[in-house]
Protein backbone atom coordinates (compact mmCIF):
# COMPACT_ATOMS: atom_id res chain seq x y z
CA UNK A 1 0.00 0.00 0.00
CA UNK A 2 1.46 3.30 -1.22
CA UNK A 3 0.29 5.50 1.59
CA UNK A 4 2.23 4.07 4.47
CA UNK A 5 5.51 5.82 5.22
CA UNK A 6 8.71 3.42 4.70
CA UNK A 7 10.54 3.22 8.31
CA UNK A 8 14.30 2.61 7.91
CA UNK A 9 15.38 1.60 11.25
CA UNK A 10 18.98 0.68 12.52
CA UNK A 11 19.77 -1.16 15.74
CA UNK A 12 23.14 0.10 16.89
CA UNK A 13 22.77 -3.04 19.71
CA UNK A 14 26.24 -2.90 22.00
CA UNK A 15 28.46 -0.84 19.55
CA UNK A 16 29.37 2.70 19.29
CA UNK A 17 31.55 5.38 21.62
CA UNK A 18 30.86 8.86 21.75
CA UNK A 19 33.13 9.32 19.53
CA UNK A 20 31.23 7.08 16.87
CA UNK A 21 28.59 8.35 17.29
CA UNK A 22 29.99 11.64 16.46
CA UNK A 23 31.46 10.49 13.52
CA UNK A 24 28.68 8.83 12.14
CA UNK A 25 26.31 12.17 13.12
CA UNK A 26 29.01 14.10 10.33
CA UNK A 27 28.85 11.60 7.76
CA UNK A 28 24.78 11.03 7.91
CA UNK A 29 24.95 14.94 8.04
CA UNK A 30 27.09 15.72 4.27
CA UNK A 31 24.56 12.87 2.91
CA UNK A 32 21.64 15.24 3.23
CA UNK A 33 18.76 14.86 2.72
CA UNK A 34 17.91 12.28 5.36
CA UNK A 35 14.36 13.57 5.57
CA UNK A 36 12.19 12.83 2.30
CA UNK A 37 8.47 12.68 2.15
CA UNK A 38 7.13 9.06 1.97
CA UNK A 39 10.15 7.85 4.31
CA UNK A 40 11.01 8.21 8.00
CA UNK A 41 14.74 7.34 9.16
CA UNK A 42 15.51 5.63 12.71
CA UNK A 43 18.31 4.85 15.04
CA UNK A 44 18.11 3.07 18.26
CA UNK A 45 22.02 3.41 19.66
CA UNK A 46 22.89 1.93 22.73
CA UNK A 47 20.80 4.17 26.01
CA UNK A 48 24.54 5.32 26.37
CA UNK A 49 23.91 7.49 23.88
CA UNK A 50 20.76 8.38 22.95
CA UNK A 51 21.33 11.76 25.04
CA UNK A 52 24.41 12.97 23.07
CA UNK A 53 22.56 11.94 19.73
CA UNK A 54 19.04 12.83 20.10
CA UNK A 55 18.75 16.43 19.04
CA UNK A 56 21.55 16.40 16.10
CA UNK A 57 19.32 13.43 14.67
CA UNK A 58 16.15 15.38 14.76
CA UNK A 59 17.77 18.46 13.37
CA UNK A 60 18.61 16.11 9.96
CA UNK A 61 15.42 14.91 10.66
CA UNK A 62 16.02 11.39 11.89
CA UNK A 63 13.98 9.81 14.72
CA UNK A 64 15.90 8.12 17.62
CA UNK A 65 14.79 5.42 19.31
CA UNK A 66 15.38 2.36 22.14
CA UNK A 67 16.23 -0.83 21.63
CA UNK A 68 14.72 -2.04 24.96
CA UNK A 69 12.73 -1.14 28.18
CA UNK A 70 11.23 -2.27 31.38
CA UNK A 71 7.88 -2.79 31.73
CA UNK A 72 7.55 -0.81 35.03
CA UNK A 73 7.80 2.99 34.61
CA UNK A 74 10.57 2.92 37.92
CA UNK A 75 11.49 1.22 40.79
CA UNK A 76 13.83 -0.96 41.99
CA UNK A 77 15.03 -2.65 39.08
CA UNK A 78 18.94 -2.41 38.55
CA UNK A 79 20.27 -2.04 35.42
CA UNK A 80 17.27 -1.76 33.79
CA UNK A 81 15.63 1.21 31.98
CA UNK A 82 11.97 2.90 31.44
CA UNK A 83 9.99 3.79 28.51
CA UNK A 84 9.12 6.61 30.22
CA UNK A 85 12.75 7.63 30.55
CA UNK A 86 13.50 6.80 26.91
CA UNK A 87 10.97 9.80 26.52
CA UNK A 88 12.01 12.07 28.33
CA UNK A 89 15.57 11.92 26.68
CA UNK A 90 13.53 11.96 23.17
CA UNK A 91 12.89 8.85 21.83
CA UNK A 92 9.84 7.83 20.02
CA UNK A 93 10.43 4.38 19.39
CA UNK A 94 11.37 1.26 20.99
CA UNK A 95 12.38 -1.94 19.89
CA UNK A 96 11.23 -4.80 21.92
CA UNK A 97 11.10 -8.54 21.80
CA UNK A 98 14.29 -8.60 19.61
CA UNK A 99 15.65 -12.13 18.95
CA UNK A 100 18.60 -11.48 21.35
CA UNK A 101 16.50 -10.39 23.91
CA UNK A 102 14.45 -13.92 23.90
CA UNK A 103 14.55 -16.92 25.81
CA UNK A 104 15.98 -18.61 22.56
CA UNK A 105 18.73 -16.60 22.83
CA UNK A 106 19.87 -17.90 26.19
CA UNK A 107 20.77 -13.77 26.88
CA UNK A 108 17.66 -13.11 28.23
CA UNK A 109 14.44 -14.10 28.91
CA UNK A 110 11.61 -11.99 27.22
CA UNK A 111 8.73 -14.39 26.65
CA UNK A 112 5.90 -13.32 24.49
CA UNK A 113 4.11 -12.00 28.41
CA UNK A 114 7.17 -10.26 28.88
CA UNK A 115 7.70 -8.76 25.45
CA UNK A 116 4.30 -7.66 25.76
CA UNK A 117 3.78 -5.72 29.00
CA UNK A 118 6.96 -3.62 27.40
CA UNK A 119 5.22 -2.85 24.33
CA UNK A 120 2.13 -2.03 26.51
CA UNK A 121 4.38 0.42 28.79
CA UNK A 122 5.77 2.23 25.72
CA UNK A 123 2.30 2.70 24.47
CA UNK A 124 1.36 4.14 27.82
CA UNK A 125 4.78 6.49 28.00
CA UNK A 126 3.94 8.05 24.07
CA UNK A 127 6.92 5.83 22.46
CA UNK A 128 5.37 3.71 19.84
CA UNK A 129 7.25 -0.39 20.21
CA UNK A 130 8.60 -2.28 17.30
CA UNK A 131 7.76 -5.71 18.22
CA UNK A 132 9.85 -8.13 16.67
CA UNK A 133 9.13 -11.63 15.53
CA UNK A 134 10.83 -14.21 13.92
CA UNK A 135 11.39 -18.04 13.51
CA UNK A 136 14.80 -19.88 14.37
CA UNK A 137 16.57 -22.17 11.38
CA UNK A 138 15.04 -25.57 12.81
CA UNK A 139 11.34 -23.91 12.92
CA UNK A 140 11.71 -22.40 9.47
CA UNK A 141 13.11 -25.91 8.09
CA UNK A 142 10.41 -27.88 9.90
CA UNK A 143 8.05 -25.46 7.57
CA UNK A 144 6.90 -24.05 11.19
CA UNK A 145 7.48 -20.36 10.13
CA UNK A 146 4.52 -18.95 9.76
CA UNK A 147 3.09 -20.75 12.68
CA UNK A 148 5.48 -19.79 14.83
CA UNK A 149 5.64 -16.17 13.94
CA UNK A 150 1.96 -16.03 13.79
CA UNK A 151 2.04 -17.31 17.63
CA UNK A 152 4.59 -14.84 18.51
CA UNK A 153 2.30 -12.12 17.04
CA UNK A 154 -0.61 -13.12 18.97
CA UNK A 155 1.02 -13.33 22.46
CA UNK A 156 3.75 -10.46 22.23
CA UNK A 157 0.97 -7.79 20.18
CA UNK A 158 -1.65 -5.59 22.82
CA UNK A 159 -5.08 -5.94 21.85
CA UNK A 160 -6.98 -3.14 20.37
CA UNK A 161 -3.95 -1.08 19.27
CA UNK A 162 -4.17 2.18 17.27
CA UNK A 163 -2.77 0.72 13.60
CA UNK A 164 -0.64 3.94 13.25
CA UNK A 165 1.13 3.44 16.28
CA UNK A 166 1.53 -0.64 15.25
CA UNK A 167 4.94 -1.72 14.07
CA UNK A 168 6.16 -4.91 13.93
CA UNK A 169 9.80 -6.22 12.81
CA UNK A 170 10.27 -9.51 10.97
CA UNK A 171 13.46 -11.09 11.96
CA UNK A 172 14.05 -14.55 11.24
CA UNK A 173 16.53 -15.28 13.90
CA UNK A 174 18.94 -17.12 11.52
CA UNK A 175 19.14 -14.24 9.02
CA UNK A 176 20.10 -11.65 11.45
CA UNK A 177 23.84 -10.67 11.51
CA UNK A 178 24.67 -14.04 9.26
CA UNK A 179 24.42 -12.28 5.78
CA UNK A 180 21.65 -15.14 4.75
CA UNK A 181 18.43 -13.91 4.22
CA UNK A 182 15.04 -15.91 3.22
CA UNK A 183 13.96 -16.01 -0.66
CA UNK A 184 11.90 -12.96 -1.73
CA UNK A 185 8.47 -15.29 -1.80
CA UNK A 186 9.63 -16.11 1.60
CA UNK A 187 9.90 -13.06 2.83
CA UNK A 188 6.46 -11.43 0.92
CA UNK A 189 4.45 -14.88 2.51
CA UNK A 190 5.26 -14.55 5.96
CA UNK A 191 4.82 -10.28 5.93
CA UNK A 192 1.50 -11.62 3.78
CA UNK A 193 0.62 -13.69 6.70
CA UNK A 194 1.66 -11.05 9.46
CA UNK A 195 -0.90 -8.64 7.79
CA UNK A 196 -3.92 -10.71 8.06
CA UNK A 197 -2.78 -11.68 11.65
CA UNK A 198 -2.78 -8.10 12.80
CA UNK A 199 -6.83 -8.02 12.00
CA UNK A 200 -6.98 -9.41 15.44
CA UNK A 201 -4.91 -6.80 17.09
CA UNK A 202 -6.18 -3.72 15.40
CA UNK A 203 -8.93 -2.26 13.28
CA UNK A 204 -7.31 -1.33 10.47
CA UNK A 205 -4.24 -3.55 10.07
CA UNK A 206 -3.35 -2.05 6.49
CA UNK A 207 -2.32 0.83 8.14
CA UNK A 208 0.28 -0.79 10.36
CA UNK A 209 4.06 -0.85 9.14
CA UNK A 210 5.67 -4.62 8.68
CA UNK A 211 9.22 -4.27 9.14
CA UNK A 212 11.77 -6.60 7.14
CA UNK A 213 14.76 -7.53 9.82
CA UNK A 214 18.00 -9.75 9.40
CA UNK A 215 20.79 -9.08 6.94
CA UNK A 216 19.86 -6.09 5.00
CA UNK A 217 22.51 -4.40 2.99
CA UNK A 218 22.68 -1.60 0.42
CA UNK A 219 23.31 -4.78 -2.11
CA UNK A 220 19.73 -6.29 -1.00
CA UNK A 221 18.03 -3.72 0.30
CA UNK A 222 15.88 -2.60 -2.75
CA UNK A 223 14.50 -5.79 -4.08
CA UNK A 224 13.05 -6.63 -0.19
CA UNK A 225 11.62 -3.10 0.00
CA UNK A 226 9.76 -3.48 -2.84
CA UNK A 227 7.87 -6.13 -1.78
CA UNK A 228 4.38 -5.88 -0.92
CA UNK A 229 3.48 -5.90 2.43
CA UNK A 230 7.30 -4.45 3.45
CA UNK A 231 6.95 -1.13 4.71
CA UNK A 232 10.54 -1.04 5.97
CA UNK A 233 13.41 -2.36 7.52
CA UNK A 234 15.22 -3.35 10.88
CA UNK A 235 19.05 -2.77 10.15
CA UNK A 236 21.68 -4.36 12.59
CA UNK A 237 25.36 -4.24 11.31
CA UNK A 238 24.91 -1.68 8.34
CA UNK A 239 23.43 1.07 10.29
CA UNK A 240 26.81 1.46 11.98
CA UNK A 241 27.98 3.31 8.67
CA UNK A 242 25.90 6.20 8.09
CA UNK A 243 27.08 6.07 4.08
CA UNK A 244 25.53 2.51 4.43
CA UNK A 245 22.55 3.29 6.05
CA UNK A 246 21.51 5.77 4.16
CA UNK A 247 22.05 3.91 0.81
CA UNK A 248 19.52 1.32 2.01
CA UNK A 249 16.96 4.44 3.08
CA UNK A 250 17.94 6.02 -0.65
CA UNK A 251 16.68 2.16 -1.85
CA UNK A 252 13.32 2.58 -0.45
CA UNK A 253 10.38 3.03 -2.83
CA UNK A 254 8.82 6.24 -2.00
C1 LIG B 1 19.05 -6.73 13.97
O1 LIG B 1 19.87 -6.67 14.86
O2 LIG B 1 17.86 -6.44 14.21
C2 LIG B 1 19.48 -7.13 12.63
C3 LIG B 1 18.59 -7.31 11.70
O3 LIG B 1 20.84 -7.31 12.43
P1 LIG B 1 21.62 -7.48 11.03
O4 LIG B 1 21.06 -6.45 10.08
O5 LIG B 1 23.05 -7.24 11.35
O6 LIG B 1 21.33 -8.85 10.54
Amino acid sequence: MGTRTKLIAGNWKMNGTRAEAASFLGKLGSLKPVQRPGRQLLVCPPFTLISLMAEPLADLGSKIGGQDCHAEPKGAFTGDISSLMLRDLGCSHVIVGHSERRPHSHQHHDTDAVVRAKAEAALKAGLDPIICVGETWPERESGQAEKIVRAQIMGSVPDGMEPHRLIIAYEPVWAIGTGKTPTLDDIAAIHRMVRTALAKKTKAPDHALILYGGSVKPSNSREILVLENVDGALVGGASLDAADFMAIADSAPI
